[in-house]
C-alpha cells in the first residue's frame, strides 16, 4: 500500500492520491486507543450518538479555513462564538435575569488556554503588584502550574485532605496575601472528581478583594444536568457571589471535537485585561482575546453544530446515561476485595486505589488494557496513594455490565503476577537522583531497561513504578526525557511506514 520510495514521508517526491493518503491515515489510526466504544476512560469524550461525528466533521470542514484573527472579516465565527459563550454563560448561572447578567467570555482552544488566560487577566489587572501570586488547591489541574510558570506568577499550593480530597477553606483563606491576584478551585477536580467548597473559597476571595476562578473545565457541562436529574450538587457557578470567572471545556462533556473551551468572566471589566492589543508596528492592528492569533474556525463551527444538534434535552439524556454508568462502575469497584474508591462519586469520575500490597495498581492497569479497558494511572502524591482514574462518558453505559467481570479477572491476574519489582539499584537511584544529575547516557540506559527504546512499550507498569518511586521534580525530568526520545523526526519515514504496514486489530 505504501510507495516504497516515499514510504510514510510527509513530503513525498511525487504527490500521493487522496484515497491512498486516507488509507494510510486509517492504518495509523488503527494503532490508537479506541476513541469510541466506551472502553477508554481518559482523553476522549464520547456520547455515542449516531451521526454526530459526521455532523461535526462537516461543520468543521465548512469553517476550517476561516480565521478567527479578525471577527470583522468573518462574522460567521463571531456569531458562533457569541452563541457558544451565551450557552455556557446561561448554563453556569449567568445571563439576563440571573445574578450575573453581564457575563462575557471567550472561546479558547482548550482548558489549559482558558486557565492561562484567567491567570493572565488576574495578573494584568494588577500592574502595581510586582510579584503576583495565585492560590490553588493541590488537586487543582496542572494547567494552573503551567500558567504560573508561563506568566511568572508564583503558585501557593494548599494541600487537600487525604480523606475528603478537598482543601480546607480556612487554609485557602489563610494563603491569600497582599500579592495574591487569583484564588482557584475546581468543580470538580480532574483527578478525583470531587467538588471543592466553592462557596466558602469564593467568599474568602471576595472578602480579600481577590478574583476567584472556578475550574469547571471538566464538570461545567455535566454538573448542571446532574443537578436537574436530582443529584445533590452544591452551588459552584455564577450563582455563588465572589466567583469572578469560570472555565468549561466544550471538547469534554459538551462532546465537541477537540479544540474548544469557554472562559467566562462575570463582567466585561474583569475580562478586559485578558486581551492583547498592539498597534505599534507597521502591519495590521492586532487585538487578540486568546493566546493564538490565527485561529481556525473549524473547532468553533464543530462545537456550535454539536450543541445545536444535541440540544438541552440531549445533554440531559446523556447526563442520565453517564450517571447510571458511574453508579455501575463504582459498584463494580466496591465489589472487589482490595480496591477502595478514593471518593464516593459526585460527578462523572470513578477513582480507586488498592488497599492490598499484593495488588499493584500499575499492573492492574496493564491487565485491564489487555482486556480492552483503557484506564488512567495516577501516581502517588504527598499523602495520597497511587490511584486509577476513570473519566466516564455516556458511551460507557452499554459497557458497564462487562466491566465488573473483567475487573475481577484483571485483579486476579494482577495478584497472581505480583507487584512490579524494579531492581533495587534502580529504585535507589529513583529515590536519590537529582534532576540535573540525569545525563543523556543515564536516560538512554533507563529507557532501554524499561523497554522504551523502540517506541511506546506494551506494558507501562515498570515505567509507572519507576516514576512513582521518584519525587515530582525527578518525575518531571524523566517524563521530558522519555517523551523527548519518542518525539524525533521520522527522517526515513520508516516509523510511519511500519505503523501503516502493521495495522492493529481494529483495522478492516
Ligand atoms: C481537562 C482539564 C483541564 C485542561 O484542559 P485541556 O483541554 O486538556 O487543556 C483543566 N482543568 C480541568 C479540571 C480539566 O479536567
Amino acid at each position: 500500500m505504501i510507495d516504497e520510495a516515499n514510504g510514510g514521508s510527509a513530503l513525498p517526491e511525487r504527490g500521493v492520491p487522496a484515497e491512498q493518503v486516507l488509507d494510510e491515515i486509517r492504518g495509523l489510526r488503527a494503532g490508537d486507543r479506541p476513541t469510541h466504544g466506551g472502553r477508554l476512560f481518559a482523553y476522549v469524550y464520547d456520547p455515542a450518538v449516531p451521526g454526530l461525528d459526521e455532523l461535526a466533521a462537516t461543520a468543521h470542514a465548512a469553517s476550517a479555513h476561516v480565521n478567527g484573527l479578525d471577527p470583522t472579516a468573518f462574522p460567521s465565527l463571531l456569531a458562533m462564538e457569541n452563541a457558544l459563550v451565551a450557552a455556557a454563560g446561561r448554563l453556569l448561572g449567568g445571563g439576563p435575569g440571573s445574578t450575573a447578567p453581564d457575563v462575557v467570555g471567550s472561546v479558547t482552544s482548550g482548558g489549559t488556554e482558558s486557565l492561562i488566560l484567567a491567570v493572565k487577566a488576574a495578573r494584568d489587572a494588577h500592574p502595581e503588584i510586582a510579584a503576583p501570586r495565585i492560590v490553588v488547591p493541590s488537586s487543582g489541574h496542572a494547567a494552573f502550574a503551567k500558567a504560573a510558570h508561563y506568566l511568572r506568577v508564583a503558585l501557593d499550593v494548599v494541600p487537600v485532605s487525604a480523606e475528603t480530597l478537598r482543601p480546607d477553606p480556612a487554609e485557602m483563606a489563610a494563603a491569600i496575601g497582599p500579592e495574591t491576584v487569583l484564588v482557584a478551585c475546581s468543580a470538580p477536580s480532574y483527578a478525583h472528581g470531587v467538588l471543592d467548597p466553592v462557596g466558602e473559597i469564593a467568599a474568602a476571595a471576595a472578602a480579600a478583594g481577590v478574583r476567584c476562578h472556578v475550574d469547571a473545565c471538566f464538570g461545567g457541562w455535566t454538573l448542571p444536568y446532574l443537578r436537574r436529574l436530582g443529584t445533590p450538587i452544591p452551588a459552584f457557578d455564577f450563582a455563588v457571589p465572589g466567583v469572578t470567572s469560570i472555565s468549561v471545556d466544550l471538547h469534554k462533556y459538551a462532546y465537541a471535537p477537540k479544540g474548544v473551551s469557554v472562559l467566562l468572566h462575570r463582567d466585561p471589566a474583569l475580562r478586559a485585561p485578558q486581551y492583547f492589543a498592539y498597534a505599534d508596528w507597521p502591519g495590521y492592528t492586532m487585538v487578540n482575546p486568546t493566546i493564538a492569533s490565527t485561529r481556525s474556525g473549524g473547532p468553533i463551527a464543530a462545537a456550535y453544530a454539536t450543541l445545536r444538534h444535541l440540544g438541552d434535552d440531549g445533554y440531559l439524556r446523556l447526563a442520565s446515561l453517564t450517571r447510571d454508568a458511574v453508579a455501575g462502575l463504582a459498584a463494580a469497584v466496591r465489589a472487589v476485595d482490595g480496591l477502595r474508591l478514593m471518593a464516593e462519586p459526585e460527578s462523572t469520575v470513578v477513582c480507586f486505589t488498592s488497599t492490598d500490597p499484593d495488588l499493584d495498581l500499575f499492573v492492574l492497569v496493564d491487565e485491564l488494557a489487555g482486556r480492552g479497558w483503557h484506564t488512567q494511572p495516577q501516581l502517588s502524591y504527598a499523602d495520597l496513594p497511587a490511584s486509577v482514574h476513570l473519566t466516564v462518558t455516556a458511551s460507557v453505559a452499554p459497557r458497564v455490565a462487562e466491566f465488573g467481570p473483567d475487573l475481577a479477572a484483571a485483579v486476579a491476574a494482577a495478584r497472581a503476577s505480583g507487584p512490579v519489582e524494579l531492581p533495587t539499584e534502580l529504585l535507589a537511584l529513583a529515590a536519590t537522583l537529582t534532576p540535573d544529575a540525569l545525563t543523556p547516557d543515564l536516560v538512554a540506559g533507563l529507557a532501554a531497561g524499561l523497554g522504551l527504546g523502540a517506541g511506546v512499550p506494551g506494558r507501562m507498569a515498570p515505567v509507572n513504578a519507576l516514576l512513582n518511586a521518584a519525587p515530582p521534580a525527578l518525575r518531571e525530568r524523566l517524563l521530558v526525557e522519555f517523551v523527548g526520545l519518542l518525539q524525533r523526526p521520522a527522517w526515513s519515514g520508516s516509523g510511519v511506514a511500519s505503523a501503516v504496514a502493521t495495522p492493529g486489530p481494529g483495522q478492516r
